[in-house]
């Protein structure tokens, strides 16, 4: 009889851990002795992988460990905490965040009592749009995220400045751009190590997502971002990049911009920018179909705005 129960039981914690789905596994990359990517999914966010998409990078220093980017959610964030936790025993003492969008910020919550670091406009739009990203993560995998709040950082730097700081023993350069994928990248220059953490400013066999882009000065950023000499590029989504796939997206980007730019000033329409520029190279890239249309619209709002 007892065994009976027991099987009965196990036939039911078994059902009921098929109805939770795990959330994909982080997949750590070793960068040196002291920096570890913690790569997320590929795919767009969805109800199988509970928005996890973001890719972060734990940094170990001598009394505590940095970590940046947090993931789409609380649930998300605990995911990566976790991860990090297999990797060191050091606490986590500073979190700093790229952007503002919810896949990296809206896992901050995960992180009580720990310094925030952001850009001021990364900050002020975590609290202006924090709650429409709730939305959109909801929407997303399709449930509600009761305990997922926006916190924003509570340590920031102003535009276009880069910045030497020292936390934990850990040299870096906070870097600012003026704008880019957002009106408020923030990327990580680890000097001694030769390691750049990029946010979403650089993407690999993805799509880059240009909602909230300002793509003339993410093409500058681009080009200006060439004059790290980086061994070691962790970009916001896909594999680990070198400084020659850096490049590789700066021209894609820069004859796309270009191209656009061509067709408004020669009278042409929106429609055109799909049949005269080239997108075979974006092709290549996942979420083509999903992003591309929005890419050019949002490229055509801007270089109509700036032309007007
Ligand atoms: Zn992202």
């Amino acid at each position: 009889m007892k065994r009976i129960i027991l099987l009965l039981l196990g036939v039911a914690v078994l059902a009921g851990a098929a109805l939770v789905k795990p959330i994909p596994a982080v997949k750590t990359v070793k960068v040196n002795d002291r920096i570890y990517a913690l790569l997320g999914p590929t795919e767009l966010p969805n109800a199988h992988n509970a928005g996890y998409m973001v890719n972060s990078t734990l940094i170990l220093g001598d009394k505590g460990a940095i970590l940046i980017d947090t993931g789409f959610s609380d649930e998300i964030g605990a995911h990566i905490r976790n991860a990090a936790e297999k990797i060191t025993k050091l606490p986590i003492t500073h979190v700093i965040n790229t952007h503002h969008h919810g896949d990296h910020t809206l896992g901050n919550i995960a992180f009580p009592g720990v310094e925030i670091i952001s850009s001021e406009n990364c900050k002020k739009l975590v609290e202006d749009t924090g709650a429409d990203w709730i939305v959109i993560a909801e929407n997303a995998i399709g449930r509600k995220l009761p305990n997922t709040k926006p916190v924003p950082a509570s340590r920031t730097y102003a535009s276009q400045t880069h910045t030497p700081i020292e936390i934990n023993g850990v040299k870096m350069e906070l870097w600012v751009p003026q704008a880019a994928h957002t009106k408020g990248d923030l990327l990580v220059w680890l000097p001694d190590d030769k390691v750049l953490i990029a946010g979403d400013v650089l993407v690999n066999t993805v799509t880059p997502a240009f909602r909230d882009a300002e793509v003339k000065h993410w093409v500058e950023t681009l080009a200006e971002l060439q004059q790290y000499p980086a061994k070691t590029i962790i970009p916001g989504h896909g594999p680990l990049m070198t400084m020659k796939d850096a490049m590789a997206m700066h021209k894609r980007m820069a004859v796309f911009y270009a191209g656009v730019d061509r067709i408004y000033k020669s009278g042409g329409a929106e429609s055109d920018v799909r049949k005269q520029v080239s997108l075979k190279d974006w092709k290549k890239l996942k979420h083509f179909d999903e992003q591309m249309g929005g890419n050019i619209n949002r490229t055509w709002l801007e270089v109509e705005a700036t032309n007007f």
